[in-house]
């Protein structure tokens, strides 16, 4: 059987980084990284539509940047965007220097893409609620040393919130048993549970064959989504 779930250890390290929220509520947290994809992530805001689930899209900055109407997509349907750094990189093999800096562009991408958004907004419709930014923050494949977690959560204004995840998908091996990963994703879920998907060509079809049932399965058990993880 595949891990599903992070080891210990990673959680033991740092109490600053967020695996689960809420756990006294019947919640869970889906959250998609990687895009926004063109033809992706479209399909997906499509389905937490139907459904009417809210979620948080970890951004890589220059997908952003390439695609700035699917990022207005995201925000046009609620979602949050947090920050998954500007090129997708590694904390582990980045000097920290270069990883900040990364950060931050990214978020200069978003704040920039959410000011566009609410301007064009404020024109269709004055009275409209703005997309505000988040604090939210993923490193790309989970790899952030002690240091790289330290300057985040403290020197920054405001303080990024580093959200891991209680519970990943897979989606993104091409060779997943999908339906296996299905079950267990359906039998693991728990309170709280922050849920990887991601919105890639790579994860394309496994997503697909697992999201809405997921989806649909979780609320017959009196589950509800949200993404209120800030
Ligand atoms: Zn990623």
């Amino acid at each position: 059987m595949r891990f599903y779930r992070p080891p210990k250890i990673l959680s033991w390290m740092s109490s600053s980084l967020i695996w689960r929220v809420n756990i006294e509520q019947k919640e869970i947290h889906l959250t998609f990284d990687d895009g926004p994809h063109p033809t992706v992530t479209p399909r997906v805001i499509e389905i937490l539509q139907r459904h009417q689930v809210k979620a948080v899209f970890f951004c890589v900055g220059e997908n952003i940047r390439k695609y700035p109407e699917v990022a207005k997509m995201i925000l046009y349907e609620g979602h949050k965007i947090g920050n998954h750094t500007f090129n997708h990189l590694k904390g582990w093999s980045t000097s920290d220097e270069l990883y900040f800096q990364n950060i931050d562009v990214c978020d200069e991408e978003i704040e920039h893409i959410i000011e566009e958004f609410n301007k064009e907004q404020m024109l269709l419709n004055p009275k409209s609620k703005p997309a505000e930014t988040s604090n939210l923050f993923r490193p790309p494949y989970g790899r952030i040393t002690p240091s790289q977690i330290r300057e985040l959560t403290t020197s920054y204004h405001p303080p990024k919130r580093i959200i891991m995840w209680d519970l990943l998908t897979f989606d993104y091996d091409r060779r997943l048993n999908w339906k296996t990963a299905l079950y267990y994703l359906i039998k693991k879920t728990r309170n709280g549970s922050i849920v990887v998907f991601h919105d890639s060509i790579k994860a394309e079809k496994q997503l697909f064959h697992m999201l809405e049932t997921y989806i649909v399965s979780m609320k017959q058990k009196g589950f509800t989504f949200t993404n209120s993880i800030d």
